[in-house]
């Protein structure tokens, strides 16, 4: 804990974490240590790691790096943090995050972004370390901590860890207790670890879920020890190749790459099959719509009577004024764009046109992962992302939706609410990282985990 405090405290230029937490992650420590002589370790004890500003944390800022909930200091503590916390896990701090985990880059966040440890070549221009887990993933792949929390509503796991050359995964939807952490778009939302290797990951993710009566969607489904399901064995798996992710403009790097993890995973015993996902082209403008929509309304909250910040009014100003003046000034761009296209949506006259359509096409997308599933396919082998990283500032004067293009492998997953994992899979010919993602059965990360371990 101590070495990792140091090291935070030398790597600020990275800005991962924007709230430390010092002295509770050494009276952690102390406490893990006590256990640790004891002889009643559990199973993370005493292991430094930071979470997201999304989770709230008792009496720590938790901000979803956000303007609109600056000063806030939950009195309570997110199911996942507390279960971290149960098993021995210390908390270094806060990690930077995209405002309210919208974006793909860690751009959008209140603090500034995070900056990725990477570089392209002997280029020294700042690389985004991916988003919106951008704070987690640049933290892990500095060594900053040992693993983080990540949430992943659209990617938010899997293209950071893909950008930084780390482990993530997002698990079946249920699975972890979303109580306590900040609600973006409810049906889509899981959190996850962002580890160095796939054990850590097995580890962490263990830890991290299980039943929980103050969240309704959660699973009420025994909890595997997923570290003793790492065998390596995968004789006999059938692995899909969906056709619809070979898209036009893919850079042949990722082509090669996604070739040669299809060539490992046969190496090591398993059938490579070609599979079809026919409504993948519409995830995307669905999840683009659907998002939004439940954004707009869990966001609708954030009114400055109950939270956070409150814009100081001019006489005469009433209720709708304080509304208005203290969302306009809370909320960044990006929020807010989502907050109006989510309204627009949702409205009376547009309702069926867009939201109940976009519900639709979501059935149809879960349909088509299961009858692949139902013919006899363990997993699905795909890029994480259509890039590497790109470089801070790339991507922020373009049109919105060119970000939104970097989350066309993922947002499939969340839709159907499957679990995804993303690998490290080598680097493109500027010594970037790439990633693999490997998509599984509802409630079989275990095997999941184990069919990466063999990519590794
Ligand atoms: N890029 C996606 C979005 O902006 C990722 C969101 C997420 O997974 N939190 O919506």
């Amino acid at each position: 804990t101590q070495s990792c405090l140091t090291a935070i405290d030398a790597a600020d230029a990275l800005n991962a974490f924007v709230h430390k937490t010092p002295e509770i992650a050494l009276d952690r420590a102390k406490a893990a240590d006590a256990r640790l002589v004891q002889g009643d370790a559990p199973a993370m004890c005493g292991l430094p790691i930071g979470i997201k500003d999304l989770f709230c944390t008792k009496g720590v800022a938790s901000q979803a790096a956000s303007g609109i909930l600056e000063g806030f200091k939950p009195e309570y503590e997110s199911t996942v943090s507390q279960q971290l916390q149960d098993a021995g896990a210390v908390m270094l701090g806060k990690l930077n995050m995209d405002e309210f985990a919208m974006g793909s880059s860690n751009e959008t966040s209140v603090y500034g972004n995070a900056v990725s440890p990477w570089r392209r070549g002997n280029d020294d221009a700042q690389l985004t370390p991916g988003g919106s887990s951008g704070g987690s993933a640049s933290a892990v792949a500095a060594d900053l901590c040992l693993a983080a929390t990540g949430t992943d509503t659209g990617g938010s796991i899997r293209q950071p860890a893909a950008f930084t050359g780390i482990t993530g995964i997002k698990p079946t939807y249920g699975r972890c207790s979303r109580w306590g952490i900040v609600a973006f778009a409810s049906s889509l939302d899981q959190a996850g670890p962002m580890t160095k290797n796939v054990r850590d990951a097995a580890i962490m993710l263990e830890a991290m879920c299980g039943y929980d009566a103050k969240d309704s969607t959660s699973a009420d489904l025994a909890v595997p020890n997923f570290e003793a399901m790492l065998t390596g064995d995968i004789k006999g798996k059938k692995i899909g190749i969906p056709r619809e992710y070979r898209m036009d403009g893919m850079p042949a790097e990722i082509e090669k790459l996604w070739a040669d993890g299809a060539a490992m995973l046969k190496a090591a015993g398993a059938e490579i099959v070609d599979i079809s996902l026919p409504h993948t082209k519409y995830a995307l403008p669905a999840y683009y719509v659907i998002a939004p929509a439940e954004a707009s309304s869990n966001l609708a909250r954030y009114d400055g009577v109950r939270y956070g910040h409150r814009a100081t009014l001019e006489a005469g100003d009433g209720i709708t004024e304080m509304y208005e003046k203290t969302r306009a000034e809370g909320f960044g761009d990006e929020v807010q764009r989502r907050v109006m296209i989510g309204t627009y949506v949702l409205s009376a006259g547009f309702y069926d046109a867009y939201y109940n359509r976009a519900r639709r096409v979501r059935t149809l997308i879960k349909k088509d992962f299961e009858d692949v599933f139902a013919a006899g396919v363990d997993a699905i082998l795909t890029p994480a992302t259509p890039s590497a990283a790109f470089g801070l500032g790339e991507m922020t004067d373009a049109d919105p939706v060119q970000m939104y293009l970097n989350d066309v492998f993922t947002v499939t997953v969340n839709l159907a609410g499957l679990p995804g994992v993303s690998v490290p899979a080598g680097l493109d010919t500027q010594g970037l990282p790439l990633g693999l993602q490997l998509i599984g059965k509802p409630w079989e990360e275990g095997d999941l985990l184990n069919t990466a371990y063999a990519l590794e």
